[in-house]
């Protein structure tokens, strides 16, 4: 596979051009051929348009190139219910904007390391799961102590002095950690507040 190759694949269909999109399904057909599949198995990748419609219709950050292929068919489609939407990079956009110049990088984005409550804001919006893999995460405590995504955003005030003050009351929280990267312990792994079992003991 060549480089050009690898990078349509790593493409959601809506994220690639109308071009690239023809190229990756000749290639499926190809595959298909030579697997002794039949060629309509590459029906079911569906129609370019049909993703790229969904996608815009839903509000995901269609790249302005791909929307460029469809600029009849784009007044007949309903406008995303907001304007605003979250970049691949996590990047807080406009879709009114053409340039899709970012309003607030960073917005939604997982730091490791975790010393404003911004930092700890952006973490919150990208959610409780690490992409790729679906591996849960939870933050860390300057106590050495878990918390879980739920606790942490009920207890976000107190966290955020927390963290202003430096204060060790057990609510500052210093970073986040991926919860699939860490080997099971004999002990499950718990929320220090809500004692959720976050990572069960190994068997
Ligand atoms: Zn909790």
């Amino acid at each position: 596979m060549d480089k050009r190759e690898a990078n349509i694949m790593a493409k959601q269909p809506w994220q690639m051009v109308r071009n690239d999109w023809t190229d990756y399904k000749a290639s499926c057909l190809c595959a298909d051929i030579l697997a002794g599949r039949g060629p309509w198995e590459v029906d079911k990748l569906g129609y370019h348009v049909d993703h790229v419609r969904q996608a815009y219709e839903a509000g995901l950050p269609v790249p302005a190139e791909v929307l460029a292929d469809y600029t009849n068919e784009r007044p007949h489609w309903r406008p995303p219910a907001s304007k605003w939407f979250v970049s691949v990079a996590g990047d807080l956009c406009n879709t009114e904007d053409i340039n899709c110049r970012p309003v607030r990088r960073g917005y939604a984005v997982h730091h490791a390391q975790i010393n404003t409550a911004r930092e700890l804001a952006a973490t919150l919006r990208a959610g409780e799961f690490a992409w790729p893999g679906g591996y849960r995460l939870a933050f860390i405590t300057e106590d050495g102590e878990l918390l879980c995504f739920k606790c942490a955003r009920e207890n976000f005030a107190q966290i955020a002095r927390a963290i202003k003050d430096r204060a060790g009351d057990g609510w500052r929280i210093v970073a986040t950690t991926n919860l699939g990267e860490q080997d099971p312990d004999e002990q499950a792994e718990t929320c220090a507040n809500c004692y959720a079992v976050l990572l069960p003991a190994a068997e």
